[in-house]
């Protein structure tokens, strides 16, 4: 289809191409139960996920001595955040009824962003497959404690894993691959920040920097790493265990909401903002909470207004076959976590029947959130991960959001709602660029 037709037929498409914020209600939604029967993936995949996870902890609470405190489990907390939702019901004129919280993945162990779930999650698949195949873990019940020992490290050091990233995602396959003796390679768009591309090589991580975005880099570093076989490809387009490895982080949420003795049913509404890129930790994330909670979650997805990409892909069912240039959209942003111009087609057509719908937000608006969250909260984010914290403002202030709870009947139930803006990153940035995001947005 061209662009002439798309702009007649999906009246979404002009105010994109306009850079205007948007509430996107997703039709293709029908519920949870329509959704798991068209899926490729269930409950079993999550729970495999999960006890992977169980199997590396002592391995983890023995060398990392940030997963500690919590067993060798990676995980993070969830933070009211009561000051800067009264400054969003300020800013926009509107009520904002119920609590409003920030899953707070700026502050997850190891590598500080959510990739952490994904990618950590991904280089302990391959590590353990490689080690059962080898026979030299014994079977699931064997003492994971000895992915540290130098027989372990000895033979990852033969092995390589490459992959192509904007940064974040290199930063956690980085250490990850790194601690257990693997050799890996880590192709860099242009626009990957400078500290991380520092970080890594500080870590004994080999980054080659490319001249292109983020799409170029993928593709060389895929193609480089097919050529080798002893080498691993980690896979953002199309990785299924990316994508299942964030499916877990919604059960750990589920203990921590039913800890502070907060609701989610019928009566009690669970709202998910979560920052967008390629897909996958929204995607995953999004799985994972409707498979706890059903239709009383609604799950968001969040991207700048000048990187629509699972959003055009969404409106036109085109999927990865559509990226935001298609759209005369600059794809400019310094929310670079989620500088990805075309998303996942793996992702983007599963989750269409998932997704309740898609936001997008402005640099202004995301620049003025950072400086905020720091003044009233005390949270420091890194700018992709402000990218969900308009969701309730966008649900309330915009004709579209007040239709979609009206579709929804909750009109009369938000008083009992739960919002959560997923933090997705932000610990690892350096002071000095901190204190830049600070004052641009003061
Ligand atoms: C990668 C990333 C996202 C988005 O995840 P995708 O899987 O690319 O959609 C969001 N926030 C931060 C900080 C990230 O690094």
């Amino acid at each position: 289809m061209s662009l002439e037709t798309w702009k007649k037929d999906i009246p979404e498409i002009e105010k994109v191409m306009h850079y205007e914020e948007l509430f996107w209600m997703n039709d293709s939604y029908q519920g949870v139960d329509a959704a798991n029967k068209v899926s490729q993936f269930g409950k079993a995949d999550i729970k495999d996920a999960e006890d992977r996870l169980k199997r590396f902890a002592p391995y983890f609470a023995d060398n990392f001595e940030c997963t500690r405190a919590n067993d060798g489990i990676i995980e993070s907390a969830i933070s009211q955040i009561p000051e800067f939702q009264q400054f969003l019901e300020a800013q926009y004129q509107i009520k904002i009824p119920g609590q409003m919280y920030l899953k707070r993945d700026d502050t997850l162990p190891i590598a500080g962003t959510i990739k952490a779930r994904g990618a950590i999650y991904e280089v302990l698949k391959h590590a353990e497959t490689l080690a059962l195949e080898a026979g030299i873990l014994s079977g699931y019940d064997d003492d994971y404690r000895k992915f540290a020992s130098p027989e372990f490290k000895k033979f990852f050091s033969q092995y390589k894993i490459m992959v192509g990233t904007t940064g974040n995602l290199g930063i956690s396959v980085g250490i990850m691959g790194v601690s257990l003796g693997f050799e890996v390679v880590i192709h860099m768009s242009y626009d990957a920040k400078e500290w991380k591309k520092q970080y890594l090589r500080d870590h004994g991580v080999v980054v080659i920097e490319h001249k292109t975005n983020f799409t170029e880099a993928v593709n060389q570093g895929r193609a480089e790493s097919d050529a080798d076989p002893k080498s691993y490809f980690v896979d953002d387009e199309h990785s299924v265990d990316l994508f299942l490895g964030y499916t877990v982080g919604p059960c750990r949420l589920k203990k921590q909401l039913e800890e502070k003795n907060i609701l989610v049913d019928e009566d009690h509404p669970l709202f998910v903002f979560s920052p967008c890129g390629i897909g996958g930790s929204p995607g995953g994330t999004a799985f994972g909470l409707k498979q706890i909670y059903g239709d009383n979650v609604h799950c968001f997805f969040a991207q700048p207004t000048h990187m629509p990409s699972m959003l055009v892909g969404l409106l036109t069912k085109e999927y990865s076959k559509v990226c935001v240039a298609d759209f005369d959209i600059d794809a400019k942003t310094n929310m670079d976590g989620l500088a990805v111009p075309r998303t996942s087609g793996f992702v983007a057509e599963l989750m269409h029947h998932y997704f309740n719908g898609g936001i997008t937000i402005s640099e202004e608006h995301q620049k003025l959130f950072l400086t905020k969250m720091i003044d009233l909260e005390d949270i420091h984010l890194e700018p992709a991960a402000l990218a969900g914290t308009i969701g309730p403002a966008m649900l309330f202030g915009t004709e579209e959001g007040r239709a979609y709870l009206k579709a929804y009947h909750l009109e009369d139930k938000m008083q009992n709602a739960t919002y959560i803006a997923w933090a997705t990153g932000g610990s690892m940035v350096p002071k000095a660029d901190m204190e830049e995001f600070y004052q641009e947005g003061k």
